[in-house]
């Protein structure tokens, strides 16, 4: 699925992504052409590909943000509390805040402090609102702590490969809430985990390969 879904606008790319079956729910539709990845990626932005924004930092790839936010669109509900745990560039953590709404709340926690001033600045350039009206709240930080919030997260997207199922943030799900997260540590293989919260239980499901960066310390990442 990967590598095909390109545009030569912003449009084209989300409607590529919709003809390829990767965008099935009109709220994910509506909110990737709501935030331009243009805003977010430094070149090629309606290229299907990952791009780097420096400090071992990737944009991940239009497909994979589309299938992160359809796995998760049940979840980011208006009103609803989410995670956006590695924001980097600051796009699928405005994606996410453009579908939980003004009453909803994104928090994105990135421990590279260029990347959090580069995800703000992003951000700015046209959804600044979400900034200031606390929809979106970029903290720096250790990512895999999480931050924990009253009630918990609605919805957790985990955006670096953990190498176990990161227990912490597992913790800081809202009954009801749903975590995706790459668990593995081969640079060329890891699995795209979806676990659902339900009371005391935790349901856990693999869904499928993908390749990111490591979830990991900034002394590691940055070596
Ligand atoms: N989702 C973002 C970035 C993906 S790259 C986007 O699409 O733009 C993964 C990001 O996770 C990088 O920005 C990296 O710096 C960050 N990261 C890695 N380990 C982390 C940790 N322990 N805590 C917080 N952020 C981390």
């Amino acid at each position: 699925m990967a590598w095909r879904c390109n545009g030569r606008s912003n449009a084209e790319m989300v409607e590529a992504l919709r003809d390829a079956g990767l965008i099935t729910s009109r709220r994910v539709e509506e909110a990737m052409m709501a935030v331009d990845r243009g805003d977010f990626a430094p070149n090629q932005p309606y290229r299907d590909s990952p791009q780097g924004i420096g400090y071992h930092a990737t944009i991940t790839a239009p497909h994979m943000h589309a299938n992160a936010l359809e796995r998760l669109h049940e979840h980011l509900f208006e009103g609803a509390k989410a995670l956006d745990v590695g924001s980097g560039s600051g796009y699928l953590t405005a994606a996410m805040a453009v579908m939980v709404g003004p009453r909803g709340k994104v928090v994105g926690i990135e421990h590279i402090p260029q990347l959090v001033e580069m995800g703000r600045r992003n951000i700015e350039k046209h959804h600044g609102h979400l900034l200031r009206s606390g929809c979106i709240e970029l903290v720096e930080g250790d990512g895999r702590v999480g931050k924990p919030i009253d009630g918990g997260y609605n919805a957790i997207h985990v955006g670096a490969a953990a190498p176990t199922i990161p227990m912490e943030l597992v913790r800081q799900l809202a009954d009801g809430g749903r975590m995706v997260v790459p668990v593995g540590t081969s640079s060329e293989h890891q699995d795209f985990i979806q676990i659902d919260r339900e009371g005391d239980q935790f349901r856990q499901r693999k869904l499928h390969g993908v390749i990111y960066v490591p979830l990991t310390s900034r002394e590691e990442q940055l070596r």
